[in-house]
């Protein structure tokens, strides 16, 4: 299935990249942004394994089930802690969120494009001349 993962690719295009992730490491594009200007999380791929950020993320046609795919996320955000005060129903929903804006966002675009994201703007990079 296609899915999302970070990538250096690109990097440095933008002046304000950053990539802390780990190359080739889902990620995904539901975050909770802070208000801090300046502070980048809002351009951000979250990881699930580094629960570290980047951005730019590549879409590529993975050999992993979507039930896998979904406990990977649910498993990340679980260790970040993000499920501590939720009831079943409620982490089960915002999963749910997560994977939906993967398979969105991935419906929109290529295999091998390189996406980049600024709140819930999501473009990718133009062709290089
Ligand atoms: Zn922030």
């Amino acid at each position: 299935m296609k899915v999302l993962v970070a990538t250096r690719e690109t990097q440095g295009f933008d002046r304000g990249d950053y990539s802390h992730t780990v190359e080739g490491e889902l990620v995904v594009a539901t975050v909770a942004e802070c208000d801090a200007a300046g502070c980048g999380c809002d351009r951000g791929f979250p990881g699930l394994a580094s629960h570290r950020a980047t951005t730019t993320a590549q879409v590529v046609d993975l050999d992993i089930s979507s039930a896998d795919f979904r406990e990977a996320i649910r498993g990340s955000l679980d260790d970040q802690g993000w499920l501590r005060w939720l009831d079943e129903r409620e982490a089960d929903e915002l999963v749910d969120e997560h994977v939906s804006t993967v398979a969105f966002i991935c419906g929109h675009y290529a295999v091998g494009t390189v996406l980049r994201r600024r709140g819930t703007r999501i473009w990718c990079e133009p062709l290089a001349a």
